[in-house]
């Protein structure tokens, strides 16, 4: 069977397998591409993504290497008709503005209508490349933009999934993974599944096949037998459960996760069809409104408990206020956990850029006038680049058919702007300057407690001979 593309993606973007188009910063389309040889006869390109930064055919796609640059086709398959592309109006003139700069952070609220719409222009996602081009004007404004191809990564598709329910967001799986011991061979239990966010996390994690790329992609050897290591997921709502079933199957994850409809507080943690001491549970994660319900099932109670015996089990749960919190501790306690612990991640990300000074030159400001704020170093960044612009622009004019007053005071010009460019030859523009950071506003994280705890391991028979043997009396 063919490898998933989160367990093992290759060095090149794949037909009939999942790709992410990166169109500016949290602004990522999730992407099966289609050659022409999955589709009918008469689709040269394949299936066409129209986006808002313009239309990309899938074979221009398929075997680019993974990180690629790729440019909006000439022709526009796909925006005939639609407002925003002449660039009229203010709209218009933003849309201009965002596709020009798109690869430049987009603002919060940008993002979330973008979100909303996923970015794409039409309701389809893809379409067929039938419907050429309305203008040349627009085939030219469709070519202008590009986006970015990456591997479907967990990371990349919580930035890019279709959101069914609140999602857990990497910093908090990143950390709740690591806390739960998740390991390839790691058997995990999780419940609710929602959108699949931490499912895909968990799927990678645990996951114990053949797919790393030292063994060699050639050696991949797909997931045909069952992998030691895996996920049991419980959600009990039944279009979601549905849905996330149906795109497990297409990121090929179906195999590491087995994926039950069930009201878990109700029906507990076995599968149907599953003997309680074949799953072998180390690991637990409850992302649910009342996980105190839950836990009754998560016991040591011999032949019909899901854990593993021979191993503690590490849980935890993921919930948004602390009256949840104290219900879950006081149950945990009850029933024999240890190691109780919350926590609350507060994961910033930090702004990085070069402020550009220290260039002396005529019209640069000098290295001593350092800026008062970040905002002015950008603002001077700008006026940098405006000025090499410029300089770009008018290098170029030869001063033919102007009048003797214009071509003087274009000379002098001539000359300063050479002055510029003595001064700028050689050096690294990217390397001048002193760093400058600032933490960003907001962060795409959905603020919860997470209680952590641990069940030890089961006591044994042996274990009570061993301690009567080694403390005669006293146990
Ligand atoms: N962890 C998910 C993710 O990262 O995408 C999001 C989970 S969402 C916040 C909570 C889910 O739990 C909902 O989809 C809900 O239907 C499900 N749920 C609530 N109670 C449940 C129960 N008793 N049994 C199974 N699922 C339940």
């Amino acid at each position: 069977s063919q490898a998933s593309p989160f367990l093992y993606c290759g060095k090149i973007a794949q037909s009939d397998s999942l790709a992410v188009l990166h169109l500016k910063r949290d602004l990522l389309i999730p992407v099966v591409l289609h050659s022409r040889d999955d589709l009918d006869e008469g689709y040269d390109e394949g299936k066409v993504t129209n986006t808002r930064f313009g239309s990309f055919p899938h074979s221009t796609l398929i075997g680019a290497p993974w990180g690629s640059q790729v440019r909006a086709s000439a022709v526009d398959t796909g925006s005939r008709g639609r407002k925003g592309w002449e660039g009229s109006g203010r709209k218009g003139r933003k849309r201009k503005r965002d596709e020009q700069f798109h690869n430049e952070r987009g603002t919060e609220k940008e993002a979330n209508t973008d979100a909303q719409n996923g970015g794409i222009l039409s309701k389809a996602d893809v379409i067929r490349n039938q419907d050429t081009v309305a203008t040349p004007k627009a085939a030219v404004e469709a070519a202008s933009g590009f986006v970015h191809i990456l591997p479907p990564t967990p990371e990349i598709w919580t930035a890019s999934l279709p959101h069914r329910t609140q999602v857990v967001y990497t910093p908090d799986y990143s950390y709740i993974l690591h806390r739960i011991r998740a390991r390839p061979g790691t058997v995990l239990i999780e419940a609710g599944a929602g959108s699949g966010s931490f499912t895909h996390a968990a799927a990678r994690a645990v996951y114990n096949g053949s797919s790393t790329a030292e063994q060699g992609e050639s050696e991949f050897k797909g997931l045909d037998e069952d992998p030691y290591g895996k996920v049991y997921s419980f959600e009990f709502h039944e279009q979601r459960a549905q849905k996330l079933k149906d795109e497990l199957q297409e990121h090929g994850l179906d195999n590491v996760v087995e994926l039950t409809h069930r009201d878990v507080c109700q029906d507990g943690f076995i599968p149907f069809q599953t003997t309680p001491s074949d799953m072998n549970t180390n690991a637990i994660f409850l992302d649910l409104p009342a996980p105190w319900l839950a836990l009754k099932h998560l016991t040591r109670g011999g032949p019909s408990s899901p854990l593993d015996p021979r191993t503690s089990i590490h849980l935890c749960t993921f919930s948004p206020c602390i009256e949840q919190v104290q219900r879950t501790i006081t149950t945990l306690r009850q029933l024999g956990w240890l190691e109780i612990e919350m926590v609350e991640i507060a994961a910033k990300r930090i702004e990085v850029r070069r402020e550009r000074v220290g260039l002396q030159e005529e019209g640069l400001r000098g290295a001593n006038d350092s800026p008062a704020s970040v905002d002015e170093a950008v603002a001077r960044l700008r006026e940098v680049e405006g000025r090499l612009r410029v300089f770009h622009e008018e290098s170029a004019f030869d001063g033919k058919g102007l009048s003797p007053a214009t071509a003087g005071a274009q000379v002098s010009k001539q000359q300063r702007l050479e002055n510029i460019r003595n001064a700028l030859e050689g050096r690294k523009l990217y390397k001048e300057g002193r760093l400058v950071h600032k933490p960003e506003p907001e962060l795409k994280t959905h603020t919860s407690y997470l209680v952590f705890a641990v069940l030890p391991r089961e006591w044994t028979e042996e274990d009570e001979l061993g301690a009567q043997r080694l403390w005669p009396g006293t146990v």
